[in-house]
């Protein structure tokens, strides 16, 4: 771990560059290099060799996400000066969910205003929901194509996704990651109605209100905390915001899991991933309990075990398996790499 003042993005890989050669690392046998961009827009819908038209085609994807893209294609630009030689390949947050119908997609706007403008749900947070889909398949010893499953990818940004055989189908976030569950710092779903309201009542900017609710919402706005071991800390010492805000949290999520069992017409698995779903039985709990109903019944014991393995969770007879799978971007987007190279 190096603690050092980084000048800009080019020192920064300069220096794990040399890091990399200090520990022994060759960094000369390259077989590529995968880049994850957060945008793909409903134009890139697959992992794809970099060039030219690449490279335009995700800085026109920049409006839909202004504080990613730009900084995305500066990473590309300067592995590509560094490794001249070496294939790169874009990786898109957004490509697992294009597979959704438009029912689920289609925001109710006008139409041709919308479709201008291309407002839609995208949805994010897809490598990870793709990985630990294909995992939870494999921990159960069945096909993808036979398994309807809910993933919960549950971290500082949260979202819930509905994948019916290996194909997702719903998510919860939109045409950017503010919509859905509650976040570190995002509110998620709101009415619409409270932008403006902020903006007559409280006389906020645009920027201000962009601002409030994806920074300042979510858990650190509900509970004054975004870690949520801290949250949990808090909740235990009886703070009663805290304990709310765990309502909150844990409600929202089993409001989309009812959702998503309807859309799927049938649950096989319920998959935790992430920091908060791969690590706090007590959230996982707090989202099982009152869906009994649905068929989920958690095992106690086998729910507060740690462990950094894919594992189940649910009693020996739940109808569905609840299982924590930890996600791995970073390798999906590395096999995703090579596969196109
Ligand atoms: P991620 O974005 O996947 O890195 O997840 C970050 C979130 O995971 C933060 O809110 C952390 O507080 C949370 N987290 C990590 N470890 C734990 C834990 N043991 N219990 C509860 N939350 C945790």
């Amino acid at each position: 771990v190096l603690e050092e003042r980084v000048a800009d993005h080019s020192d920064g890989f300069d220096r794990i560059f040399k890091a990399f050669e200090t520990t022994g690392g060759k960094i000369t046998d390259l077989a590529g290099i995968g880049h994850r961009v957060v945008h793909g827009g409903d134009r890139l819908t697959a992992p794809t060799l970099v060039d030219d038209a690449t490279i335009k085609a995700i800085a026109e994807q920049a409006p839909l996400a202004p504080l990613h893209n730009p900084p995305n294609l500066l990473g590309i630009r300067i592995a590509m000066a560094s490794f001249p030689d070496t294939p790169q390949v874009a990786v898109f947050d957004t490509a697992f969910h294009q597979t959704m119908p438009p029912r689920a997609w289609r925001y109710a706007l006008p139409r041709d205003l919308a479709d201008e403008l291309r407002i839609r749900r995208y949805g994010f947070h897809g490598t990870s929901h793709a990985y630990v889909a294909r995992k939870a398949a494999e921990h159960l010893g069945r096909p993808a194509a036979e398994l309807n499953l809910i993933t919960l990818h549950l971290g500082n940004g949260a979202s819930v996704a509905a994948v019916a055989g290996g194909r997702c189908i719903d998510t919860s976030m939109g045409l950017t990651p503010l919509e859905g569950l509650v976040m570190g710092t995002r509110s998620g779903d709101l009415d619409p109605a409270v932008v403006f309201y902020l903006h007559r009542e409280a006389g906020l900017s645009v920027d201000d209100i962009d601002d409030l609710l994806n920074k300042r919402s979510g858990m650190l706005g509900l509970a004054g905390a975004n870690d949520m071991r801290e949250v949990e800390r808090r909740a235990a010492a009886g703070d009663a915001a805290a304990a709310e805000a765990l309502e909150v949290y844990c409600y929202r999520i089993r409001k989309y899991v009812g959702a998503y069992t309807t859309a799927l017409g049938r649950l096989d698995a319920l998959v935790f991933t992430a920091g908060i779903g791969e690590n706090s039985d007590g959230v996982r709990a707090g989202v099982c309990q009152g869906l009994e109903h649905l068929g989920v019944r958690l095992n106690p014991n086998r729910n507060r075990a740690r462990s950094s393995r894919p594992r189940t969770v649910s009693a020996d007879d739940s109808p569905v398996a609840v299982l924590v799978v930890p996600t791995n971007e970073e390798l999906e987007i590395a096999q995703q790499t090579l596969a196109v190279i």
